[in-house]
């Protein structure tokens, strides 16, 4: 099969990436290897940035059906008071919350607006095993599907298959790992009517929560020193949910089991390449973002954008001499997506290592929080407070959808065999 691109990965990088280059009339198959996008404690958060995207894109309605929750503050709770410490209410631009929606009805949304453009391919249950090379240059994609190898080449190959990248794997490509000092056990608990509405952080000594208003229930982040889920375990689901009662006396962590738990193992990493001749990576498999600050779905969504005001241009050109367009795309072409992305990259992960650092490893190592926390805290400037939001909810230059859009009609399919 050749298309003019080939997607590895049907992420928020990938799926955006793809939405926009098919939204151009460019050519494109994404590969998924899953049957569904249907998995559970995926990042959920979709910061202001993002909601910029979706509204330039005439998504908005969409968004706005799927069932999400949304939260104008983020607040620090010392057990005694909760504090405001990052305030999204005065962003500048259309949308003042972070809203939360399960990743797979935001994913589903983005490949139902793909469908509607011809030039959009989606094979689900292909796994992608190989890449196409000639050398140092990358024709495309190999994968299993059916049971069976298959071929697809393509002028632009894109890794967008996460932090644990199968594309960037065979390459022989290393992200450099910048250090995390923890691990995260995601789970979820029912919330009670009457219980804060606060979507907020509560440090502890040797431990802290970050606890998501979900409406219904609580989305539950337990930090845990790195690598040490296994002494937890070994400690029982006793002692597991007699600290989480400590932190957060309002929930009714009773019949949790270490069954209903995912464990996130932290990782800061990029790596110094994002492309070869042909080839360009994005989202979590060019840099795996620590979960401060919830950023990692927007930073891939943005790469996508960025990645599409760049080529899509181009890629629908060249599509009109030759259908498909075959002929690898310039490493100086791809060279522009990462020269516009490294910025906000480095800057957001310089950021979170600080907070890392400075805070989380301090708390996981045991000590002992200021009695005064909470009123210094509060006594935080409110310019400091929105400049924390507006880090967290717009980030680092974010990026406007600047591809054109063609007619639906009008365009020749995605899949040419
Ligand atoms: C437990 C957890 C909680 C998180 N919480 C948050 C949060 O609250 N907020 C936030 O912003 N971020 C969060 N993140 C991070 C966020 O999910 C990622 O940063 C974001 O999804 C990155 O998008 P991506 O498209 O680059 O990669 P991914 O979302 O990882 O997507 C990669 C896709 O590639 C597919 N794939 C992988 N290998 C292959 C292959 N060989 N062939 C074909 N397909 C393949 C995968 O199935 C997947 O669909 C969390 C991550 C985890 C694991």
């Amino acid at each position: 099969m050749d298309t003019t691109c080939v997607i590895a990965g049907g992420g928020p990088a990938g799926a955006m990436l793809a939405l926009l280059l098919a939204r151009a009339g460019v050519q494109v198959t994404l590969l998924e290897k899953h049957a569904d996008f249907l998995r559970d404690f995926r990042g959920d958060t979709i910061h202001p940035s993002t909601l910029q995207v979706l509204d330039e894109l005439g998504l908005l309605g969409e968004f706005q059906k799927l069932p999400y929750h949304e939260f104008p503050y983020l607040a620090l709770n010392t057990g005694d008071r909760v504090v405001t410490v990052a305030d999204f209410r005065s962003l500048p631009g259309r949308f003042q919350k972070i809203a939360m929606v399960p990743q797979w009805e935001f994913l589903n949304m983005i490949i139902s607006a793909a469908k509607a453009y011809p030039a959009f391919n989606l094979i689900m249950e292909a796994e992608v095993t190989g890449v196409l090379r000639d050398g140092a240059v990358i024709r495309g994609l190999r994968y299993r599907h059916d049971g069976r190898t298959h071929e697809i080449r393509a002028g632009l190959t894109v890794a967008a298959d996460g932090r644990h990248s199968d594309v960037r794997r065979v390459l022989g490509l290393k992200p450099v790992d910048l250090g995390a000092p923890m691990d995260v056990v995601w789970f979820r608990l029912e919330r009670d009517p009457g219980t804060p509405e606060d979507t907020f952080l509560r440090p502890g000594r040797g431990e802290g929560m970050v606890a998501i208003n979900r409406d219904t229930y609580w989305q539950l982040a337990y930090l845990i020193p790195k690598g040490s889920y296994g002494a937890l375990k070994a400690r029982g689901v006793e002692s597991f949910r007699a600290a989480i009662r400590k932190l957060i006396p309002f929930v009714r962590p009773d019949r949790l089991t270490f069954d209903d738990v995912s464990v996130l193992t932290v990782a800061v990493n990029r790596l110094r390449r994002w492309h070869l001749t042909g080839l360009l990576v994005i989202g979590d498999a060019a840099h795996a973002m620590s979960p401060i600050g919830g950023v990692g779905i927007n930073l891939a969504v943005q790469d996508a954008v960025a990645a599409a005001n760049i080529l899509a241009g181009p890629l629908a050109r060249a599509q009109q001499r030759r259908r498909p367009v075959l002929d690898p795309v310039p490493a100086s072409l791809l060279a522009k997506v990462r020269r516009r992305r490294i910025f906000p990259t480095v800057a957001t992960q310089q950021l979170q290592i600080m907070v890392q650092n400075r805070v989380i490893q301090p708390v996981l190592a045991g000590a002992q929080l200021p009695q005064d926390l909470g009123a210094a805290a509060d006594r935080l400037p409110l310019g400091v407070k929105r400049l924390v939001g507006r880090v967290i909810g717009l980030g680092f230059l974010p990026e406007h959808v600047r591809s054109h859009q063609v007619d639906k009609r009008s365009v020749t399919t995605g899949q040419v065999t």
